[in-house]
C-alpha cells in the first residue's frame, strides 16, 4: 500500500510533469471507483492542472482552487504516467486494470490503476478536499508534526505504539511498512503501550519517523513513477524481510501475523531478544 513516501512522491512528479497542462479529458473506467457524482467527470475539460498536494496518503489533484481530484490508492492502486496513449478512443468501462485516465493537452497524461480483484481505490471529485471524509478526519501529518505535537498526538489514543501509530485520525501518513521501519529504527516493540512510554522513547519515536520518511522521501522523489514500487522495497530494513539477517544487528526479522496483514520485527534491537507471541504460529504447534 502507497504511504507517504510513495504518494509524496507521486505529488512530486505530477508538480514537475504536469502542472500547468490542461487537461482535454478525465475518464472512469471503473465506475466504482468514483465516489462523488457532483460535478461530473466532464467539468475537468479544459482546466489548467493548477499544482499537486498530498493530505495524508491521499493525493490531490489541484485543477484551479475550486476543483480537485483527491485519490485513494488503497492496497494496490498506482498512478502510472503516460507520455503518449496508444489510442484516442474512450476507456471502456469495467475493461482491465484502468480505474481512470487523465489526459493531458500535450498527448501526455496519466492513469489511476488498480491490480487484483478487491477494488478499494477511491476518487473524489470535489471543489473542497476537506469534504472528502478520509481527509477531513487526518489528524497532523506525521512527517511535519514538530516534537510537542507528536507526542501530544501519540499520548492522545491508548493503545500498542503500532496500532497507534497507523491511525490516520492520530497522525497521517503511516503505514503497515513504514511503520515496521519507524518502531526497529526507535527500537520499540510494536506492542508497547503509548501509556507507558518513557518521554524518551517518545522523542526516539519522533526521530525516528522523521529521519524514516525524509529518507524514503528522497529515495522516492525524483524516480520514475512508475519505479516507485521497487525503490520502496528496497531502503527497508524488517517491513517484509521475514528470516533475513537484522541489518543493524545481524538477528534474524521474525514476524507476527493476523487475518489480513502481518508485522516484522527485530527481537535484539526492539523486544530485549525476547520473540512476540504469534497466535496464528502457536496454534500451529499445539
Ligand atoms: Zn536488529
Amino acid at each position: 500500500m502507497p504511504e507517504l513516501p510513495e504518494v509524496e512522491a507521486l505529488a512530486e512528479y505530477l508538480r514537475r510533469r504536469a502542472v500547468g497542462r490542461r487537461v482535454d479529458r478525465l475518464e472512469v473506467a471503473a465506475i466504482s471507483a468514483l465516489k462523488t457524482y457532483d460535478p461530473a467527470p466532464t467539468a475537468a475539460a479544459g482546466r489548467e492542472v493548477t499544482d499537486a498536494r498530498r493530505h495524508g496518503k491521499f493525493l490531490d489533484v489541484v485543477l484551479g482552487e475550486d476543483l480537485h481530484v483527491v485519490v485513494h490508492l488503497a492496497r494496490a492502486g498506482w498512478l502510472h504516467y503516460r507520455e503518449a496513449f496508444g489510442s484516442s478512443a474512450p476507456l471502456r468501462p469495467g475493461k482491465g486494470p484502468v480505474a481512470l485516465r487523465v489526459r493531458l493537452d500535450d498527448g501526455s497524461g496519466f492513469d489511476l490503476t488498480e491490480a487484483g480483484t478487491q477494488k478499494s481505490l477511491a476518487v473524489y471529485l470535489v471543489a473542497d478536499p476537506a469534504t472528502v471524509p478520509g481527509v477531513a478526519r487526518l489528524g497532523p501529518d506525521a512527517l511535519a508534526a514538530d516534537p510537542a505535537t507528536f507526542a501530544e498526538r501519540i499520548r492522545s489514543r491508548k493503545g500498542q505504539v503500532k496500532g497507534v501509530l497507523t491511525d490516520q485520525t492520530v497522525l497521517a501518513g503511516v503505514g503497515n511498512a513504514y511503520s515496521d521501519e519507524i518502531l526497529h529504527a526507535a527500537k520499540l516493540s510494536p506492542f508497547a503501550l503509548t501509556s507507558r512510554l518513557t518521554d524518551e522513547q517518545i522523542g526516539a519515536l519522533h526521530d525516528a519517523t522523521r529521519d524514516v520518511l525524509t529518507d524514503a522521501v528522497s529515495r522516492s522523489v525524483g524516480q520514475r513513477a512508475a519505479e516507485l514500487k521497487g525503490e520502496k522495497r528496497s531502503g527497508l530494513k524488517v517491513h517484509a524481510r521475514t528470516g533475513l539477517p537484522c541489518p543493524v544487528c545481524g538477528d534474524t526479522v521474525r514476524e507476527v501475523s493476523f487475518a489480513e496483514t502481518s508485522l516484522q520485527y527485530c527481537p535484539t534491537c526492539q523486544t530485549g531478544g525476547k520473540p512476540l507471541a504469534d497466535r496464528r504460529l502457536s496454534r500451529l504447534v499445539r
